[in-house]
């Protein structure tokens, strides 16, 4: 494996990193070209007046999101953040500090927005807005995967991921995008998912799947597509449809749903849940993403919208669907009402593919041979977007127990990492957040260091092989990164890969 960095040794007891002031300072994602730029509606490039265009749009964000001008005030400095992040421990750049990387703009917000900055620039340690520190922004701003670890351990609970969000928004306006984001953006709007697979191509792959799955079983389980009047549309990452190990979660939905004897559909116009206006912190972009998943609800007529394991659609699903597109509750267009009219009532809207597995399992409506998953001995990795950033189920902490309970009715062996790295205080795969691009490789495989080190110890402690999680970036993360800490790809899988391996279908797996 050709590589120009060093991969983080594993240390006996993970101890706090030297600092190493300007060590990733190199690393930039490639710059959105015109053309990408100017399809999702922003600027092409950087053009004469940049610098007070930023600034004009941080006053609008600051004067639109109130918690942005709260973090920019509130932080004292205390320090308790500094360790926190994964990027800073796999990289040991004091810029990858969370409270550094929001130094980087709030020294910017001091210059410009508060009258000590205004008069007395330097003794505030106030900055001019300069390309120097745009290519800085630039920068740190794309090592940061929006995780929100930081933010648990702040006194005062300041989000570095909402500073992540409002740098990025900047620069989008002023001509400043990311490629790999700003592209993917691009193909959602034109095509309906970030892969860019056309609707035909997607048939193709469901028919290879009912054939294959037919080939395992025996059994006929189908994987429909555009179906009206199905009850229930499934809305997934579109790598479900064929990357590895996603694809093994999707037969496991479908062989779900075929055991319940429930009606489902995929939509080829809404083929996919992920939401890249997240991470670029533009909730109109998130809209329109969103906006097509509420027009197939609405085309199909479905009774129950599902997620399938995508851990920051999930947090876009939970956490924004019913404001921002009507579905769920909140809105109140025409269509919006026409959909709440549409779904069930008596259904959590949207519903996560595990709150639906796990009720089903407690009704007694799924049957497992756990012994099936015997070669398997499992852990769990909280994906960062579920773990902060939504909820399962009705109890606090339910999106930390329902993916573990299924795992538990599945399988024999699993054990958990340590409690320091899991949970609400779970590391990032390092990939998350909008930096899963090859030109992010370095930042990658460094920002999965703390994750590979306590996955270490389980193998060490336990020969755990089996890494389950439900987000479709850390399965795509940690494919590339585990070999680079000696782990194979396929250690890595999702929770309903477990429940497909282990379901009974009639008389066979
Ligand atoms: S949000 Fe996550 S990636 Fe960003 S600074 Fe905080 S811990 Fe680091
Ligand atoms: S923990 Fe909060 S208050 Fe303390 S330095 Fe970090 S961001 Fe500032």
């Amino acid at each position: 494996m050709a590589a120009e960095f060093k991969t983080p040794e594993y240390r006996p007891f993970p101890t706090v990193p030297e600092m190493q002031p300007g060590a990733m300072s190199h690393l930039k994602p490639f710059v959105a070209s015109e053309a990408v730029q100017t399809n999702i509606g922003f600027p092409g490039k950087l053009e004469e007046g940049w610098e007070g265009r930023a600034i004009d749009k941080m006053g609008e964000l600051l004067g639109k999101y109130r918690s942005l001008k709260v973090f920019m005030d509130s932080c004292v400095h205390c320090g308790a953040c500094t360790d926190k992040c994964h990027y800073f421990i796999g990289t040991n750049d004091p810029n990858n500090m969370p409270v550094a990387r929001q130094e980087l703009m709030r020294s910017v917000y001091r210059r410009y927005f508060t009258l000590p900055g205004k008069i007395f620039p330097k003794l505030v340690g106030a900055k001019d807005l300069t390309k120097d520190v745009l290519d800085q922004w630039y920068s740190y701003y794309w090592q940061c995967s929006e995780c929100r670890r930081c933010s648990v351990f702040c006194p005062y609970g300041i989000d570095t991921a909402e500073v992540t969000m409002a740098a990025r928004t900047i620069m989008d306006h002023i001509g400043q995008g990311q490629k790999y984001s700003n592209e993917i953006l691009g193909k959602v709007h034109k095509i309906g998912n970030n892969l860019g697979l056309p609707g035909p191509a997607l048939f193709n792959t469901l028919e290879g799947l009912e054939e294959d799955v037919k080939e395992d079983t025996g059994v006929d389980v189908r994987f429909p597509m555009d179906v009206k009047g199905a009850e229930v549309l499934l809305v997934t990452p579109s790598a479900d449809f064929f990357a590895e190990p996603h694809i093994d979660s999707l037969i496991g939905y479908a062989k779900v749903f075929h055991a319940a004897g429930v009606s489902w559909t995929l939509s080829s116009y809404a083929s996919e849940a992920g939401n890249f206006g997240l991470f670029n912190g533009s909730y109109e972009m998130m809209r329109k993403v969103a906006m097509r998943i509420r027009t197939a609800a609405l085309e199909l007529g479905v009774k129950r919208i599902i997620v399938g394991e995508c851990g920051h659609a999930w947090r876009v699903a939970y956490a924004f669907w019913n404001t921002l597109a009507g579905i769920g509750a909140g809105a109140n267009d025409p269509f919006a009402i026409e959909l709440q009219k549409q779904l069930d009532p008596n259904c959590k809207q949207p519903t996560h593919i595990c709150e639906y597995t796990w009720d089903l399992i407690q009704q007694g409506r799924l049957k497992f041979d756990k012994e099936a998953n015997d070669h398997r001995i499992i852990t769990f990795h909280d994906s960062c977007n579920v773990a902060r950033g939504s909820r399962m189920g009705d109890s606090p902490g339910g999106q930390f127990e329902i993916p573990r309970n299924i795992i538990r009715a599945v399988a024999n062996k699993y054990y958990d990492m340590s409690p320091e790295t899991i949970r609400e205080v779970t590391f990032c795969c390092g990939g998350g957040g909008g930096v899963l691009t090859d030109d992010l490789l370095e930042l990658r495989v460094k920002g999965a260091f703390p994750r590979m080190e306590a996955l270490n110890r389980l193998k060490e402690d336990h020969g755990v092989n089996f890494m389950a999680t439900i987000c479709a970036i850390c399965k795509a993360q940690f494919t590339k990164v585990l070999p680079y800490y000696g782990f194979k790809m396929n250690n890595v899988g999702g929770v309903h890969q477990l429940v497909s391996t282990a379901i009974v279908l009639g008389n066979e797996h």
